[in-house]
């Protein structure tokens, strides 16, 4: 039998114990599950009391039980949810009794969503998205996420693949006509401006960067700064504002490295880059070679100084923005700390107690501002992957191909233009993406 045939089962909730458990079931031998769990199917997409029993009679749970028929299901086949008590012990027995079932295996990562894509329920940007709203941890994620779910670039990507497609079928009919030696231009020349203004759209869509790919990572801020100006002290300091937080990482025992800040929505996330260090634990190493990369690639830099005549050194790219911030006001005079304060955020200059917290949150204030006008307020991003952006790429790079080769003959037209097209249907999961899939499917969890 092959893989996609059997019946796969997996938790599809979240960590244990909880008030409920969910555990799905797709494939051809969910009916027949239920029937021996439940003694009966009950009827389609309706919510139906039911006590599980096992195949020698044994009560399992007293459970909610919903038969999804396919194709009208989440993978397009036929589905079984079961809400039973999130228990351990209630999910072991359930468990216990789905492995004696022949025919009914355990989910691999992701391995719902991929039937859902294979039977085309979703395309592979509608997929991708699935796992970004899972892990969404800002407003502004997640809005994103949910747009792409609904189809924001697939969409796209599919009317423009549909008018490559028609393009491409103008120029051949062209090649027939050239067999009769006269090419009539009256045909082509429609044919040659639609693809002209198609490469034009998609690349005004490359170009509009409101930096959706960041928004899955976060916006990356380093602090940088001379030894003892305080930059884990800022960062420590940022950590304890739980308000902003998402996760502090910490770097097991010692200094916190990263944390990740929700800002208006907005994921930032602020390294310390001196907590980037020598170090011989293993799981701390891996968390500094991360930390590392990511400080060499930062959209903001905080340049920490306890002294006003330090200037920035020369920071990573030159695109690169750099805030000065003074620390520890508290150790001056009171007159001199009051002319720091004024210095503004438009100035690109702040004065604080990492120690204290003294002007902290006006600095979070303006990362927060920085991050918005970054991301592009309330904007909507057709890109939230590299992957997004590569393909359009392809897909302009071989519909100006085709424009240049237009006096090289209809056939060399028509096959930039299959190329232009196989860029979007690799965009949209449709071909050559074999490769792919195991790679994007496997960072999936379990029972998604
Ligand atoms: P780093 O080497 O840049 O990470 O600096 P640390 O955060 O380790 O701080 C070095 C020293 O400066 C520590 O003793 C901190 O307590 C102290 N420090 C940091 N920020 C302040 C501040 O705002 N005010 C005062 N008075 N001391 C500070
Ligand atoms: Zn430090």
């Amino acid at each position: 039998m092959h893989p996609s045939e059997q019946t796969i089962f997996a938790l599809s909730s979240g960590r244990l114990p909880a008030a409920i458990a969910i555990v799905r079931i797709s494939g051809p031998q969910s009916s027949a599950v239920l029937s021996a769990l439940c003694g009966r199917v009950p009827s389609p997409r309706l919510a139906t009391r039911c006590l599980l029993k096992s195949q020698a009679g044994e009560p399992i749970d007293d459970a909610m039980v919903l038969w999804f028929p396919g194709p009208a299901s989440a993978t397009g086949e036929d589905v079984a949810e079961l809400h039973i008590h999130g228990s351990r012990a209630v999910l072991a027995a359930l468990i216990g009794e789905l492995s004696t079932f022949e025919q009914l295996r355990p989910a691999e990562p992701g391995e719902f969503t991929r039937r859902a894509f294979e039977n085309g329920k979703i395309d592979l940007t509608g997929a991708e998205a699935l796992d970004d709203l899972i892990h969404a941890d800002t407003d502004q994620q997640r809005r994103q996420a949910l747009r792409q779910l609904q189809g924001l670039l697939g969409d796209r990507a599919r009317a423009w693949r549909q008018q490559i497609i028609e393009a491409a079928a103008l120029i051949e009919a062209s090649i027939d006509f050239s067999d009769e030696g006269d090419v009539p231009d009256e045909l082509q020349a429609p044919a040659f401006a639609k693809i002209a203004a198609l490469a034009a759209e998609i690349g005004e869509v490359l170009t509009a960067q409101h930096h959706g790919e960041r928004l899955r990572d976060g916006l990356v801020v380093a602090i940088v700064g001379r030894p003892n100006v305080g930059k884990s002290t800022l960062i420590n300091q940022l950590a304890r504002r739980e308000v902003a937080i998402v996760s502090p990482h910490a770097g097991t025992t010692r200094d916190v490295i990263e944390v990740h800040l929700d800002l208006g929505g907005y994921p930032v996330t602020v390294i310390d880059t001196a907590g980037i260090r020598d170090t011989l634990d293993a799981v701390e190493q891996e968390g500094v070679r991360r930390a590392q990369a990511r400080a060499a690639d930062a959209d903001l830099v905080l340049w920490l100084a306890d002294d006003d005549d330090e200037m920035p050194p020369a920071i990573g790219s030159d695109q690169v923005v750099v805030w000065r911030v003074r620390n520890k006001i508290d150790l001056q005079s009171e007159a001199g700390a009051r002319a720091d304060g004024n210095l503004s955020a438009a100035s690109q200059s702040f004065a604080i107690s990492a120690k204290q917290g003294e002007g902290v949150a006006a600095l979070v204030g303006a990362i927060g501002e920085f991050a918005g006008n970054y991301f592009g307020a309330g904007e909507t991003t057709l890109i939230s992957r590299q992957r997004h952006r590569d393909l359009l790429q392809q897909t302009v790079q071989m519909l100006q191909c085709s424009i240049a080769d237009r006096d090289r003959g209809e056939e060399l037209v028509a096959e930039d233009l299959r190329s232009a097209s196989r860029a979007l249907g690799r965009l949209l999961g449709q071909i050559d993406v074999e490769d792919l899939l195991d790679v994007i499917f496997s960072e999936f969890c379990i029972g998604k």
